[in-house]
């Protein structure tokens, strides 16, 4: 889609949306009060302003991995979100994990169908990649990725151009926790320390166990230290991503 095409069709959404539904309005249902519980719940659950706090997005690629189950435990536990950047094979293989991401407001994301280096492959190659997972996903958890992350975050002008077919920008890492590496509780949470600034996207992986097992302390330190840990998407609001741009931006790039 044409970047104009689809600012139009932002401009419609939104104009659509600020008419009220005369419909809606017409529907006699009655609506309950709100008991004080319900509040303190929606007060909860207001939207993060980045611009207001100190936001960091974790995220979490190649899963669901087999460990995303306590991941995820540990994240609804701490009241904290996520995303994860989704291989189609391990969606097809482990539904359930996707449908509770969803469910529970993690974001995610598309990272290939059997990761392959985007780079070193003709557009209907990536395109097959990136349709299969989307596919997967909807499967699984009735909503389609709005992000893509290229394996090994490997881009090129081609990949961009694909991604923008696909209305979606490219998300990359502002630092890596270099779990896949160390595999190494204090290591991890050492690294990701070192490395969480505000807005930081910080990449990790759901199959290191030693990424889950340390998250709990992890994200104590984190939320100790004033950070809110939100979504992608929460803590990119502010770039005005187009489709097929490039965050944070690799070297050489201009979008
Ligand atoms: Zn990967």
């Amino acid at each position: 889609m044409s970047r104009q095409k689809s600012s139009l069709l932002a401009i419609a959404a939104v104009t659509v949306a600020l008419i009220p539904g005369p419909a809606l309005a017409a529907t006699p249902t009655p609506t309950p009060k709100p008991t004080a519980a319900a509040a303190k719940t929606a007060a909860k659950k207001a939207p993060v302003d980045c611009e207001q706090v100190k936001c960091i997005a974790l995220t979490f690629d190649d899963g669901p991995g087999k460990y995303a189950g306590t991941l995820l435990d540990t994240l609804k536990k701490y009241d904290a979100k996520a995303t994860f950047f989704l291989e189609g094979q391990y969606v097809k293989a482990r539904p359930a994990y996707v449908k509770r991401m969803a469910k529970e407001g993690h974001e995610l994301g598309n990272h290939s169908y059997t990761h392959p280096d985007f780079t070193k492959l003709e557009p209907a190659a990536i395109r097959n990649e990136i349709q299969k997972t989307q596919d997967e996903v909807k499967k699984a958890a009735g909503v389609e990725p709005k992000l893509l992350r290229p394996p090994y975050g490997l881009a090129d002008i081609q990949v961009s151009e694909v991604a923008a077919e696909f209305d979606m920008p490219i998300i990359l890492w502002t630092a890596g926790s270099r779990d896949w590496d160390t595999k190494n509780v204090d290591a991890i949470h050492k690294q990701t320390l070192a490395v969480a600034q505000q807005d930081s996207i910080i990449l990790m992986h759901d199959w290191v166990k030693q990424t889950v097992d340390g998250m709990p302390a992890l994200i104590k330190t984190l939320q100790a230290k004033g950070f809110h840990l939100v979504t992608v998407s929460d803590v990119v609001k502010r770039q005005n991503l187009e489709p097929g741009d490039a965050f944070p931006l690799p070297e050489g790039w201009q979008n």
